[in-house]
């Protein structure tokens, strides 16, 4: 891993490099950081030609970037796209109560005890969310839901598990966008790629699917 620097529009940016023993060469934004996952054949101008490809993205999932959370007495966390103030109180009771906008955790481990809550919260957002789906247009069966903390995806479809995965940072986003994913991954029942028929069928139960999938893309996970 190394850390390099590369001037895009004027601005400086970091970058973190991979060398892996991988066929291609590829970027992805995580957290306001970018990191390019590289094989040993790809030279560095062929790697900062890929970067400067993908500049605009780069800059504007940069600079629109903020912490969706900060896990200390006195933070935030994002939940639904709304704010919470988080207060410690602790008493050593792995519990956390919602009132208001704010949020008192009762044990110091904060990140965990409030985390255990958000599984909770979008676990039961996006299966009363399914539900509804599958009771009014979808045929599969209800599948198994996973909230997990995916690295470099929102959300994954295993169709012969009959499940779906959901990467826990959607609870921290509007609901409008959350659905997106939740359809996306629903789709894949029908579709299981990425084709036009994919996303015709998208389309066909989210019109403006494009600006949610855009918004997605800008915010980054
Ligand atoms: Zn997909």
């Amino acid at each position: 891993m190394e850390i390099r620097k590369i001037k895009l529009n004027n601005q400086i940016i970091e970058y973190q490099l991979n060398i892996k023993k991988i066929k291609k060469c590829y970027l992805k934004i995580i957290s306001g950081k970018v990191i390019v996952n590289s094989s040993p054949f790809f030279s560095i101008n062929d790697i900062e030609k890929l970067i400067y490809d993908h500049k605009e993205t780069i800059l504007k999932q940069i600079n629109n970037y903020f912490p969706k959370y900060n896990y200390i007495d006195g933070g935030y966390v994002y939940i639904f796209n709304q704010c919470y103030q988080i207060i410690l109180k602790d008493v050593g009771e792995y519990k956390a109560v919602f009132h208001d906008n704010k949020i008192y955790v009762y044990h110091y481990e904060i990140q965990e005890v409030i985390e255990t809550n958000l599984k909770k919260i979008l676990y039961d957002y996006i299966s009363k969310q399914i539900d509804y789906y599958l009771n009014n247009d979808f045929v599969c069966n209800m599948p198994i839901i996973e909230i997990k903390k995916l690295k470099s995806r929102w959300g994954a479809c295993f169709l012969k598990q009959n499940k779906v995965s959901f990467n826990l940072v959607l609870v921290h986003l509007e609901k409008c966008l959350i659905d997106y994913v939740i359809i996306h991954e629903l789709c894949h029942f029908i579709q299981p790629n990425h084709s036009k028929l994919f996303y015709q069928e998208i389309e066909k139960r989210m019109p403006d699917y494009k600006v949610k999938e855009e918004r997605l893309k800008e915010i980054g996970i």
